[in-house]
């Protein structure tokens, strides 16, 4: 790292103390931009980078609830507008206990890029609240949902800032939000994607993430002269990320034998019976270890980091941030892995990425692989303000197109900025330089 970039992220860590995995995606961005900033002396003149790692706005609130038995309890919300150059505010809300503000400035800040390298207009925001839904019943979910929003409509809207689903929000939560946004405000738009099919949902917005990610690695793999048939992958996590990219992957004739929550993981050598998990995981809101119930040649462990010891050939990280250190990296390189493809935001830690790049592991970066997701929030944007509605084979088409033209953009930019076969790289610089003339263009704002 030059010392200019190093003595900026110092003052990037002093301004926001204890927010690390804030720290750790700017510095990631930062680290790949070395020769961009040489290259583009215009930008360091504007302060770009100084306004980049800025949100334009930060909003905080209480969300006050009851319980089934009539407890009140308070939570905290967030929503960060943090970047608004190429459009309106676009990215999900995280309902889970870990969530504080350096979560959310870490997905938003990130969700800048991912959402730059897609080609629509979409700015990158992020938000959530430290709620557990898990354990919750539906009366109780939607008391929160209500209550968050009752505070939320007042920032966002379609031109605005759209938010939609991410860690603990699905389908269930978009509707009570989506619910009390239209009573609030007297209007149906397209305020949140991730929307039921029945009120202006995409087709193919459940299964983007996922599905997105598959047509990525598949690339990946292209380049290798491989492809699915016969691979063993290894999948942490088991909601919505996790299964639709199982699903596509079995499709295209791999072997899914890992899949995960926060309690543990499970094995199946003989392939993951995927209708089993997701009966499980999204009609009964059960636990993944369940599946063992039923399927003898399975079996559970607990403590799911240790997903990655179990030997595969393309590993997709779905769950969270940081799930594969350094450790998870050395053992998926021993065992023979040759591909990672990020579900997940930022599941790979620094140490975990070199070991990858340096062992010749082909690494899709969170950023490009998994911006299939709000790719398609982007489209389900489009058919709201045309007020028509795209069949499942359209939709996925431009989904594979979208995720095929960001591959393109990773491998060109790499090469172009000296960093061939460097995914990462090519992704935080394509990202950026968007965005960055963008800002340029749009004056001091
Ligand atoms: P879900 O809530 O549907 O599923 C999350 C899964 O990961 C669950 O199995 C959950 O287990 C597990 N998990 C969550 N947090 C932890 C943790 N701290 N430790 C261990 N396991 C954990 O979320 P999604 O599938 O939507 O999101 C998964 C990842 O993909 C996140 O990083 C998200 O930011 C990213 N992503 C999601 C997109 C989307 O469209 N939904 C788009 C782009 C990225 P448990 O049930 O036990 O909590």
């Amino acid at each position: 790292m030059s010392n200019s970039i190093e003595s900026f992220m110092k003052r990037v860590i002093e301004k926001n103390p204890g927010e690390s995995e804030f720290h750790q995606a700017v510095k990631e961005v930062l680290d790949s931009l070395e020769s961009v900033l040489e290259q583009h002396p215009e930008y360091a003149d504007a302060k770009i980078l100084e306004r980049i790692v800025e949100p334009e706005r930060q909003i905080i609130f209480r969300i006050p609830w009851q319980d089934d038995k009539g407890n009140i309890h308070v939570n905290r919300g967030f929503r960060i507008e943090f970047n608004s150059a190429l459009g309106p505010y676009k990215g999900g809300l995280r309902f889970h206990p870990s969530v504080y503000i350096g979560i959310i400035k870490f997905l938003g800040f990130e969700q800048i890029f991912k959402n730059s390298l897609t080609g629509l207009s979409m700015g990158g925001g992020k938000g959530g609240s430290d709620f557990s839904p898990k354990g919750k019943s539906d009366n109780e979910v939607m008391r929160f949902c209500q209550s968050f929003m009752t505070e939320l409509f007042r920032h966002i809207g379609p031109d605005t800032d759209v938010p939609a689903g991410d860690i603990g929000v699905g389908g269930r939560e978009i509707g009570f939000m989506f619910g009390q946004y239209k009573k609030l405000r007297n209007e149906f738009t397209g305020v949140l994607t991730g929307k039921g099919l029945a009120y202006g949902g995409s087709l193919v917005r459940t299964e983007a993430t996922g599905y997105g990610l598959i047509y990525f690695v598949t690339r990946m793999l292209e380049d290798r002269a491989t492809g699915w048939k016969g691979k063993k992958v290894s999948i942490s996590g088991s909601g919505n990320v996790a299964i639709y990219a199982a699903q596509k992957a079995i499709e295209l004739g791999a072997k899914v034998i890992t899949m995960s929550d926060s309690n543990g993981f499970i094995v199946d050598q003989k392939g993951i019976c995927l209708e089993t998990v997701k009966r499980i995981k999204e009609l009964e809101r059960g636990r993944i270890r369940e599946y063992t119930n039923e399927h003898k040649s399975a079996i559970f462990k607990e403590r799911f980091q240790d997903v990655w010891s179990v030997p595969c050939d393309i590993a997709l990280p779905c769950a969270t941030q940081n799930e594969i250190d350094q450790n998870a990296a050395q053992a998926l390189v021993k065992n023979g892995c040759i591909a990672v493809g990020e579900g997940a935001n930022m599941p790979s830690t620094p140490e975990a990425i070199e070991i990858f790049l340096n062992e010749g592991v082909s690494f899709g970066p969170a950023k490009a692989a998994n911006a299939g997701g709000v790719a398609t929030s982007g489209l389900e944007m489009s058919q709201n303000s045309i007020r028509l509605s795209w069949t499942f084979e359209e939709v996925d088409k431009r989904l594979k197109t979208i995720m095929d033209n960001i591959y393109d953009q990773c491998v060109i930019t790499a090469e172009k900025y000296g960093k061939k076969n460097n995914l990462m790289a090519g992704a935080n610089i394509a990202g950026f330089l968007k965005v960055a003339d963008a800002m340029l263009a749009q004056g001091i704002v």
